[in-house]
């Protein structure tokens, strides 16, 4: 069984490496895992909205990412999808610790992630966790080590990195910035550039945002390695 399903994971990456379809209508017409694309199902997810049908072929090839587009034009997903389909193609198991990191401005922000993720992973075996505050900071260490998807704001995130036994993330496979403009629009450029500087440089990076400006560039370059640029800002 193991072996049958090695072999059904280096096809999808051999499909997904040589995938080439702009006009991409549907999920199911992308080069995406069962699992997903059953997850995304049962959740009513069909049809990809323009950043999704833009992007998530360039996210799961590998590649570090800087998406804009506007606000609800879908970018949750079009970031979930790459994240579960990276720790299924890596076979993640929950004894591997933090595989992917998600960060995002606000805790009602984070929770929307949540709930979302929580939907399309339901034939997944990953575990999901948010650590927005709220609970004391032990409370939520004592849990962490046991969360392979984690979703948080950026100062909670920080504080779980400087404790004495912290969040471990050497480990981690990829990041996610999302609403980064608003990050930096909220004062968090020092935390953001902090929470990078603690992580594995091998992972990869996906930075979504409604806007673009100088400070986002600055972030981007910062954050990202040989990143592919995808979708348009909103004009402000
Ligand atoms: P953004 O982060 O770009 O503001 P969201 O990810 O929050 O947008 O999505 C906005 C809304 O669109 C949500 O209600 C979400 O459920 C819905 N949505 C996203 N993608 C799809 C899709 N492919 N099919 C149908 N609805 C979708
Ligand atoms: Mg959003």
């Amino acid at each position: 069984l193991r072996r049958k399903e090695n072999q059904y994971i280096e096809e999808l990456n051999t499909r997904t490496q040589e995938f080439q379809n702009p006009k991409a209508t549907y999920f199911q017409d992308l080069p995406l895992s069962n699992a997903v694309l059953r997850g995304l199902k049962d959740a009513s997810y069909v049809k990809l909205t323009d950043i999704q049908r833009d992007s998530i072929p360039v996210s799961s090839k590998g590649n570090d990412v800087l998406a804009a587009a506007k606000t609800g034009s879908g970018k949750t997903l079009a970031f979930l999808v790459p994240v579960l389909e990276k720790l299924y193609r890596e076979r993640w198991t929950e004894y591997d610790g933090v595989g992917a990191l998600i960060i995002s401005p606000t805790r009602e922000l984070a929770m929307q992630i949540y709930e979302v993720l929580v939907k399309i992973g339901t034939h997944c075996s990953f575990s999901a966790g948010l650590v927005i505050g709220g609970k004391d900071v032990k409370f939520e260490s004592e849990r962490i080590s046991k969360i392979n998807i984690l979703i948080g704001t950026p100062g909670r995130i920080l504080q779980h990195m400087d404790q004495a036994v912290g969040l471990n993330t050497d480990n981690l496979q990829i990041l996610v910035l999302d609403e980064a403009d608003r990050c930096l629009d909220m004062g968090f450029q020092k935390t953001l550039d902090a929470i990078v500087g603690n992580l594995p440089a091998s992972r990869q990076t996906l930075l979504f945002s409604a806007t673009q400006s100088q400070s986002l560039n600055d972030l981007a370059r910062l954050s990202l390695t040989d990143y592919k640029t995808v979708g348009k800002p909103a004009n402000v």
